[in-house]
């Protein structure tokens, strides 16, 4: 019998013993490392990897090993809200807030006199100076926790629970996640009033009934309807809502606090307010431009009967999210601001400076806002243009380059990338050009 290759493979415990497994068992926990090493044994009893080089492939792949595999991504898409890239990117003073929150801080506890004080007490101050309509405020986990709740306690509150809502906004937010069946999950029954493009008063009033908890308003998001519509404006829905006791639920989506030139037909948390909404939510990480949250505002006692229900304290914040938000708030800007707003003459001049670089075309290309809102608005700019063969590489390289692939071209749009990764995105796209004409 001749002797097997195999049986060359370094055993673990050898490998365990090699320096850089050494070095990198004080970032990584032992089962990691295990993993790795029996995951290359594995690659060379397959022929993957020659028995000498098992040593320093571990040695390798261990360097290159970070306890999370979340990378960053340098957003190229022109796309703001990038849902697949964690929505809004977080503004530096909302970073620094998160690595304060991660240790020991004063999340229920007064340091004046050393009691338990309110969870989430500066977070909530900084969202009600930013909506002066507001009486009060509560932070949730994300949207979708802050319609659960809103529906499920108002309408418990009456027994049957039952909430109003236009067959026009019955719509689905992201891939598979539809609001009326996330709504019927919390057991409230929907009375769907109108069809999908024409709504009026007085279907609504129509389906009020002993048993109506409570009447709902949804901005459909990620959609419009043009031609022939019609929907209740939220001033006439408040005043029938009033009119029978009933409190007016309005989800606004977004996030946009006040109105914004860029995005005329985007509905705002001061609009819903003033129009006489008792309760406006929206999410933390949309046009917000904060963490993931679910944000509720209005009057306080309606805020008070959702902040008792036992629901509030399984969607309840964490100090990270209550930590960004407020920072979110209390500083000047944000990425999203940024890049919903950016000097498209800046843009250009950006992606010239690239693009002569490498002898590459600059052409006009639109950005978008969305997963936010904006749904359809179109946001002029331009974009460094590249075969589309060129967009693997830019995703799989370091840093990972996310672009637009769009017509066989590749898109690389400036928009959402920081000004001081301009130069990381020249190496990359140098790089790999001369790996292509190589
Ligand atoms: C995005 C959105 C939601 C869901 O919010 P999440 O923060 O994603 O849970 C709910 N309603 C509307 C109108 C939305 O746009």
């Amino acid at each position: 019998m001749s002797a097997d290759p195999r049986r060359a493979i370094p055993s673990t415990d050898r490998l365990l013993a090699l320096p850089a497994v050494q070095a990198a068992s004080t970032r990584l926990a032992p089962h990691v490392i295990r993993g790795v090493i029996t995951d290359v044994q594995n690659d060379a009893r397959y022929g993957e990897v020659s028995p000498g080089e098992v040593a320093a492939t571990v040695s390798q792949r261990l360097e290159a090993l970070q306890p999370t595999r979340l990378s960053p991504v340098l957003n190229a898409t022109g796309v703001i809200i990038h849902t697949n890239l964690g929505r809004a990117p977080l503004s530096e003073a909302a970073r620094n807030a998160l690595v304060t929150a991660a240790g020991y801080v004063d999340l229920e506890l007064d340091l004046r006199d050393g009691k338990r004080s309110r969870r989430g007490t500066w977070a909530k101050a900084a969202l009600l100076a930013q909506a002066r309509d507001a009486e009060d405020a509560l932070i949730v986990n994300n949207g979708a926790a802050a319609l659960s709740l809103a529906t499920t306690a108002l309408s418990v509150a009456r027994g049957t629970p039952a909430v109003i809502i236009s067959r026009g906004e019955l719509v689905e937010i992201g891939a598979g996640f539809r609001l009326p069946d996330l709504i019927e999950s919390m057991g409230v029954q929907l009375a769907e009033v109108g069809t999908t493009n024409r709504t009026y008063l007085d279907d609504y009033r129509g389906a009020i009934t002993d048993w109506t908890g409570a009447i709902l308003k949804v901005h459909p998001s990620n959609y419009w309807i043009g031609g022939f519509n019609a929907a209740v404006e939220t001033k006439q829905l408040a005043d029938l809502a009033h009119d029978h006791g009933l409190p007016l639920i309005v989800d606004v989506g977004s996030g946009l606090f006040t109105s914004d030139h860029v995005l005329p037909g985007e509905p705002t948390i001061a609009a819903a307010l003033r129009d006489g909404a008792d309760v406006v939510l929206a999410s933390g990480d949309k046009l917000l431009g904060g963490p993931q949250a679910g944000i509720l505002l209005g009057k306080t006692r309606v805020i008070e009967q959702l902040a008792r229900h036992p629901l509030a304290r399984a969607f309840r914040a964490d100090k990270f999210t209550l930590a960004a938000l407020e920072a979110t708030l209390n500083s000047p800007d944000t990425p999203v601001q940024h890049a919903l707003h950016v000097d498209t003459a800046e843009l250009h001049t950006r992606s010239l400076r690239i693009a002569n670089a490498l002898g590459l075309a600059v052409v006009a290309h639109e950005g978008r806002v969305g997963g936010g809102g904006g749904a359809g608005v179109p946001l002029a700019g331009w974009a460094i243009s590249l075969d589309e063969r060129f967009a693997h590489p830019l995703r799989n390289g370091r840093p990972a380059i996310l672009p637009r692939v769009a017509d066989g071209r590749c898109l690389v749009d400036l928009r959402c990338v920081p000004v001081a990764d301009d130069d990381a995105i020249l190496q990359r796209l140098e790089a790999i050009l001369q790996e292509d004409a190589a």
